[in-house]
């Protein structure tokens, strides 16, 4: 089995990525959100356009990361999924800095693998992405899950997939099966779509969940 997690707003208590721009960006960042959910820009393009208007130094974004939150159950779940020989990877259509940061300010950098798009700091405090996995995607996400979750699938893993949001429909889609968080829009995808999925509220019923897929099937 293989347990592919979303970050934002997942992993992680909030939506960082967002929380970032917003703090960093003067708040322009609200059309280009929109944009995006509207279906008119992809994902690549949204962020691309954040990191255009966001101005921070890399000692200002180390600061703002650093009091970040993880699900408090979050390093529980991994050192769980570490007795267990389960594999977890991280895929995010965010950034790969603030993610490699918060899970080594926890100690996880070594346990969980990451696939996100890459930050560079290019000088004058101006920020710039790229986006090593977008050409193997669906054209629509910066890095889509999707293809996260089928090349685990194509090397005969089960695939658990959990997530909270709107960046997850092509993992979800793809998965085995989805943990979708409670209230949040990837429940209502899934409910839509007829996607295999139950709730969970935070690791903790991760946990228990994973548990009890480990005890009905052999993977
Ligand atoms: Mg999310
Ligand atoms: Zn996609």
């Amino acid at each position: 089995m293989r347990i592919i997690c979303d970050f934002d707003g997942t992993a992680a208590q909030d939506d960082v990525g967002n929380l970032l721009f917003r703090a960093f960006a003067d708040g322009r960042c609200h059309d280009i959100i929109r944009l995006w959910k509207a279906g008119e820009i992809n994902s690549k393009e949204c962020l691309q356009q954040e990191c255009d208007i966001a101005r921070v130094s890399r000692e200002q974004l180390c600061e703002f990361v650093d009091v970040q939150k993880l699900d408090p159950r979050f390093p529980k779940f991994v050192q769980f999924c570490k007795s267990n020989n389960i594999e977890v990877e991280i895929a995010s259509d965010g950034l790969d800095f603030y993610i490699e940061r918060m899970l080594e300010n926890h100690e996880l950098g070594s346990a969980v693998k990451v696939k996100a798009n890459h930050l560079i700091f290019s000088g004058d405090e101006r920020l710039a992405a790229e986006f090593p996995y977008f050409e193997k995607g669906c054209g629509h996400c910066g890095n889509c899950k999707g293809y996260h979750v089928a090349e685990a699938k194509k090397k005969g893993h089960f695939v658990l997939y959990v997530g909270d949001g709107w960046s997850d429909r092509c993992g979800a889609r793809a998965a085995d099966f989805v943990l979708a968080k409670k209230k949040r829009e990837l429940v209502t995808y899934c409910r839509e779509n007829d996607i295999a999925h139950c709730e969970f509220g935070d690791f903790s019923d991760v946990i228990k969940i994973t548990t009890k897929f480990l005890a009905e099937a052999t993977f």
